[in-house]
């Protein structure tokens, strides 16, 4: 049970492990890959260990979509944040675009990057009352959008039905998110970093200045400097618990269509697209239809699971029958691909982006709630900094700092 995007991406470039290494880098799905490349470029020596392929986990297994200021509607990031911190959040999303953009286009990394936006589409009208609220909140902070009522729907996505209409926001993007890690590891091996696949961390032990990193295959890499970039999948890696308590699991589920008739495919626009706020989220690729989303709809929402081999055929009814139902040109369109992908939730939302209280040369990159993608390249950019330089300047970073979750 894979993903499209696996089964097409080309392999990542892979070297041997070394005895030992300036920076170990565990994990090597967008955000270890990001680390991985920033401190190579800042002539660091890293060694990424990954337990199975670069991007394997995720990182190849999500919808691809480039986003702005989280799935929450601008109006929810104000209520939470405040007035003050949420355009410095926004702020750093549209960072982040434009750096990865920069370093796609520079490494001519082909990963279907499409930047025409995206559309978020309101479900209900409760919902489009909020994007008018997220609307007049953008054009108060001279934020680029387009508020799109129901009667303009026609003309950006025709074959859309039942919605109340949309908030477009043109500096979202899509693109193959595999064939992205993947061109990442490439750049980062260019710049020198050591990328090691099915190198599987069993524990992290040692003292500060030097850390041993114990191997599944029983070897050792031996580090001053460690980042766990292990999304929720080896909280067990970090021996003050604080992974353990603050990041969470909850898995996500994609179905994709076979290729559509190409006049059917045209009708959709290569925006990232939306709707419910975000819970359900839906792109074209080539000629396929991908659709995902629906965990709230099932006992659980999918919270606490682990596994991204299975899947739960009841959130695949509903994806059908939400796409059928807002979408009737699809109606005798087969899906024939589904796969899912665990997530890291925190408490408030935001990611992991700093050093681990209490463990001198230990990092953190991680829970990045469902928007990794939007968050990674630029955090893994300051981490670096930080890493080399001690500190990073962007004014978003304190609201990442791993200590802000620390028990009282
Ligand atoms: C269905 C779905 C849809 C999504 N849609 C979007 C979207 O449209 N836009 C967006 O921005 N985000 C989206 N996301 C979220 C995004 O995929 C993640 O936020 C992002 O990929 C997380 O990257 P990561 O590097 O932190 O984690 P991962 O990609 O999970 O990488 C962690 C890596 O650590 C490795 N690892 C784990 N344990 C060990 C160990 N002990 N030793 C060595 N290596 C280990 C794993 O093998 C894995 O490769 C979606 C996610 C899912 C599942």
């Amino acid at each position: 049970m894979t993903s499209i995007w696996l089964r097409e991406a080309p392999a990542a470039p892979v070297g041997a492990r070394p005895a030992t290494t300036d920076v170990a880098v565990i994990g090597g799905g967008v955000a270890g890959t990001s680390v991985a490349l920033h401190l190579a470029r800042h002539g660091v020596g890293v060694c990424l260990l990954e337990a199975g392929e670069i991007s394997c986990r995720a990182s190849g297994r999500n919808d691809g979509q480039l986003l702005l200021g989280l799935g929450e509607h601008y109006n929810r990031i104000h209520g939470q944040f405040g007035a003050a911190a949420a355009p410095v959040l926004w702020d750093f999303l549209a960072d982040n675009h434009r750096a990865l953009v920069e370093e796609l286009r520079a490494g001519g990394i082909e990963c279907g990057l499409e930047e025409r936006g995206g559309l978020r589409l309101a479900e209900t009208s409760h919902e489009f009352a909020e994007l008018e609220q997220a609307a007049a909140l953008l054009a108060a902070e001279h934020k680029p959008h387009e508020l799109v009522p129901a009667a303009d729907l026609p003309r950006w996505l025709p074959p859309a039905r039942g919605f109340h209409g949309g908030l477009y926001l043109p500096g979202e993007a899509i693109v193959q998110p595999a064939a992205m890690v993947r061109g990442l590891a490439a750049r980062a091996a260019a710049a020198g970093a050591v990328l090691c696949e099915q190198q599987r961390v069993l524990a992290l032990r040692g003292e500060p200045g030097d850390y041993a990193l114990e191997l599944a295959d029983g070897g050792i890499l031996r580090a001053p400097v460690v980042v766990h970039c292990t999304s929720t999948l080896a909280r067990e890696l970090d021996p003050s618990g604080l992974l353990q308590r603050a990041v969470f699991p909850f898995r996500g589920q994609i179905l994709a269509s076979a290729p559509l008739p190409a006049a059917l495919a045209g009708q959709f626009p290569p925006y990232a697209m939306s709707s419910n706020f975000c819970y359900e989220y839906f792109r074209l690729h080539g000629e396929r239809f991908v659709i995902g989303g629906k965990r709230w709809s099932v006992p659980g929402e999918e919270l606490g699971i682990l596994d991204d081999s299975t899947h739960n055929p009841t959130v695949s009814d509903n994806l059908l029958a939400y796409a059928r139902e807002h979408f009737p040109t699809l109606a005798d369109v087969a899906f024939d691909t589904t796969w899912t992908g665990i997530m890291a939730g925190t408490p408030d939302g935001l990611p992991l982006c700093g050093a681990l209280p209490g463990q001198p040369g230990v990092f953190a990159l991680l829970g990045f709630n469902g928007y990794g993608l939007s968050f990674a390249f630029l955090a893994a950019r300051c981490l670096a900094e930080m890493i080399v330089d001690g500190q990073s300047a962007h004014p978003a970073l304190p609201m990442f700092a791993p200590r802000r979750l620390q028990s009282p």
